[in-house]
């Protein structure tokens, strides 16, 4: 008997060192960065004020929290994102899905309803919602987004487009000529002409007042009015590319949609975190996610000084199951690993900067970050 149970004994354990090595090898490939110039982060004080205007959301698409701390330690332990003065976390599954894509995460926020996954701007029975750009335009307010991605991209397209299939991109181009938000900026040029409806969305776009940008220097040309700016066939450059591309043209639409005495919504997007969390490419990930935070620096110093807008940050879901496993602040070294190349399922941050932040603490539906701004702008009355 003894003797069994000794035998037993050993087998266990050489099963368990066993398993323990197969896991070890199964274990996802650790990746090393290292941020060679780290860049500054100001203080940035909040306003005292309690009127809001203007709301401008941000969503890092794919951007969880240990993104943000993985950022935060490649760049010496400082972020401009350490600014906002409220923090909540927001849950980010949908209507038929536990693990969520941009579809239906960004609709989320965009109409205040869950919907189904890889649906846009519609609710679970796939009509039309009208999303915040909507409701502000309705208001006499003006409207608008900033995106590094093509328009027929989820996000964007939550907010202006309505489809049950994001990947009915001609559908979902054509659906920007009805939007009527007031500045648009992204890539996703060859999908508005030499399409197989023979429809030119530029030429829809400008009879209905748009003046239409087809570079970035064409659209920084442009000094105010409509303006529909389609930078690039597809995506934006790559963040080393494109400078401060995003920041640049998030300023400049809140430049000119301010002189709204009703105060503007936008939305800004830093698209490509998503791109470089399926890939499971660390370097890509990083800076995009550094771009995006020296965005939100910039939105946040513009709203501080404005005194009347609200920022809020957050994101729709997470990409690649990122984990920083080791690293060295000091150095700005981290290492990861990735879980997966599609998105996971974990509560994101939600950090709010200005009058009403406060509204933003706790925990509660992604869906409720829309009737949260509905309620701050007194969109429903
Ligand atoms: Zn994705």
């Amino acid at each position: 008997m003894k003797k069994t149970l000794l035998k037993l004994g050993v087998a266990c354990l050489l099963l368990g060192v066993t398993s323990m090595v197969n896991a070890q090898e199964k274990a996802a490939k650790l990746h090393t960065y290292v941020m060679e110039h780290p860049y500054e982060v100001q203080q940035i004080l909040p306003p005292k004020g309690k009127k809001v205007k203007n709301v401008i959301l941000m969503i890092g698409d794919g951007m969880s929290l240990m993104h943000v701390y993985s950022a935060w330690t490649a760049n010496r332990g400082k972020l401009f994102l350490d600014n906002a003065q409220a923090i909540g976390l927001s849950k980010t599954y949908c209507a038929d899905k536990l693990i969520t894509d941009s579809g239906a995460g960004g609709t989320a926020m965009a109409i205040g309803q869950k919907t189904k996954y890889h649906s846009v701007g519609v609710d679970v029975n796939g009509n039309p919602q009208p999303s915040l750009i909507t409701l502000a335009k309705q208001k006499g307010m003006s409207a608008g987004v900033a995106v590094t991605c093509r328009l027929w991209d989820a996000t964007p397209a939550d907010f202006c487009c309505h489809d049950v299939d994001r990947d009915n991109e001609y559908g979902i181009i054509a659906d920007y000529v009805e939007c009527d938000a007031d500045y648009v900026v992204g890539g996703g040029a060859e999908k508005f002409v030499n399409r197989p409806d023979g429809r030119d969305i530029f030429k829809e776009l400008e009879a209905k007042g748009y003046q239409v940008a087809r570079s970035w220097e064409e659209c920084q040309a442009l000094e105010g009015g409509r303006i529909f700016a389609v930078t690039e066939p597809r995506d934006t450059p790559l963040p080393a590319e494109r400078g401060d591309r995003l920041a640049a043209s998030a300023l400049k639409g809140m430049d000119i949609m301010d002189k709204n005495k009703k105060g503007f919504f936008m939305m800004i997007e830093g698209s490509q975190l998503d791109d470089y969390g399926h890939f499971n490419d660390l370097d890509l990930l990083m800076q995009e996610t550094h771009d995006f935070d020296r965005t939100v620096g910039k939105v946040f110093e513009w709203a501080a000084k404005d005194g009347e807008t609200l920022v809020i940050v957050t994101a729709d879901h997470e990409t690649g199951g990122l984990t920083l496993v080791d690293g060295d602040l000091s150095k700005g070294e981290i290492q990861c690993r990735f879980s997966t190349t599609s998105h996971s399922g974990v509560m994101v941050p939600v950090y709010a900067f200005g009058p009403g932040a406060e509204n933003f603490t706790g925990m509660y539906e992604n869906s409720d970050i829309f009737h949260k701004i509905v309620k701050l702008l007194k969109l429903n009355k």
